[in-house]
């Protein structure tokens, strides 16, 4: 398959579960355009400036992937991008019920549009950017999890909120 693919999420942060899907959409796409949504329902833990840092830092030496925000619609942000595929990964079961219920409300709403999920390698299967930030704050090891930069700027911000 050639041409653009959006990968969107909150990334809070991105973990190397993340960059593991990308690096398995770029098998199938010349281009990945990385969505970073601002999800305020969320109530992310970095804001958006400081995860689209992260990842544009991560990605910088690849010119295959770009990195935007966004904040309305997906399918929207899809059209924007001159993308018709979204990619989207799949961990546990538990993922599936929300995602099928994303991508069919997605279908819905722009029946151009295909949704394609990933699943990454079997040592990120179980690997959240939820519990990544609980284990850190609590002084667990999470650097297997997370880019070395990652890591620091997720510790350091733990840090200055002690
Ligand atoms: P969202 O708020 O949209 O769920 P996330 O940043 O948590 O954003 O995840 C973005 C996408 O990446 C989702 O499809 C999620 O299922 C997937 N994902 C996250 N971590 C992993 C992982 N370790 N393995 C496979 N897919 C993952």
């Amino acid at each position: 398959m050639k041409g653009t693919a959006i990968y969107p999420g909150t990334f809070d942060p991105v973990t190397r579960g993340h960059i593991d899907i990308c690096q398995r959409a770029l098998k199938m796409f010349d281009h990945v355009v990385i969505g970073v949504a601002d999800s305020p329902a969320k109530e992310p833990f970095f804001d958006i400036n400081e995860r689209f840092d992260m990842l544009e830092m991560v990605f910088d030496d690849n010119d295959h992937i770009s990195v935007k925000p966004f904040s309305g619609l997906l399918i929207d942000f899809a059209r924007d991008c001159d993308a018709d595929v979204i990619i989207r990964g799949l961990r546990a079961i538990s993922d599936f019920e929300y995602e099928v219920q994303l991508a069919g409300m997605n279908r819905s709403l722009a029946p151009e549009i295909e949704t394609i999920f990933l699943t990454a390698a079997q040592r990120y299967a179980f690997v959240s950017s939820s519990l990544v930030r609980e284990i850190a704050r609590l002084d667990g090891d999470v650097s297997e999890f997370l880019h070395p930069e990652i890591l620091h700027r997720l510790t350091t911000k733990l840090q200055s909120l002690k």
